[in-house]
């Protein structure tokens, strides 16, 4: 079992982090997995601060990052892609959209010879006004990048560890990262 790391990013997040650590944790020591959770506070002001403060004094496997002021999911990832030190890196969001159970499953594909997989959410539970932006960003994406992924934009992925030492992000750059990552030459499928 390669070493994780789970790399988080975060804005006013604070209702959800426990629940999330706590899947994270029940799903990674169900793997026997070592690991690391990196937590990247994007500039909070909703007291996640604190409850990361918390989770750290006690699960000595959580790291956290903080920004001073909110600087883009994009900046957040590149912070926790900079730190992460394991074998596999895995984003997920943080408000629980992305199921900590997947993982597993995640790795196994990578273990299966991707370089990269990507999440794909095949049901969604999001308004129209949600739905429809993103079929028409995938599909331009999908017919731009020759690369044939339905949901280019899920928070869930995991890398191979040199995938997140090789791509740099910012600004709007993360929903471009499994395109950015075949550029490199990396192989790059997706789950749904
Ligand atoms: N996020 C962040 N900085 C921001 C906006 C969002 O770190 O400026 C985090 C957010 O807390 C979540 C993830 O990025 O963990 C995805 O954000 P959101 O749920 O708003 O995106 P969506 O589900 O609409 O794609
Ligand atoms: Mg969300």
């Amino acid at each position: 079992m390669p070493s994780l790391s789970i790399v988080v990013p975060l804005y006013n997040e604070r209702e959800s982090l426990d629940e999330l650590h706590g899947r994270i944790v029940e799903t990674v020591k169900a793997m026997n997995a070592t690991y690391e959770i990196v937590f990247v506070d994007d500039g909070s002001t909703d007291g996640s601060g604190e409850v990361l403060g918390a989770l750290a004094a006690r699960d000595a496997n959580v790291r956290t990052i903080r920004f001073l002021a909110n600087s883009g999911k994009a900046a957040g990832l590149q912070a926790g892609f900079d730190a992460a030190t394991g074998d596999v890196v895995i984003t997920m969001d943080a408000d629980l959209q992305d199921d900590p159970a997947e993982i597993p499953a995640l790795v196994a594909a990578l273990e299966g010879g991707l370089d990269m997989v990507s999440g794909w959410k095949k049901e969604r539970h999001d308004p129209l006004s949600k739905t429809l932006p993103s079929k028409v960003f995938n599909t331009v994406v999908r017919m731009v990048s020759g690369l044939p992924l339905h949901d280019f934009n899920c928070g869930l992925k995991a890398y191979r560890r040199d995938v997140v030492k090789t791509v740099r992000i910012y600004g709007e750059l993360h929903r471009w990262i499994p395109v950015i990552a075949k550029f490199h030459g990396f192989r790059v499928g997706e789950i749904p």
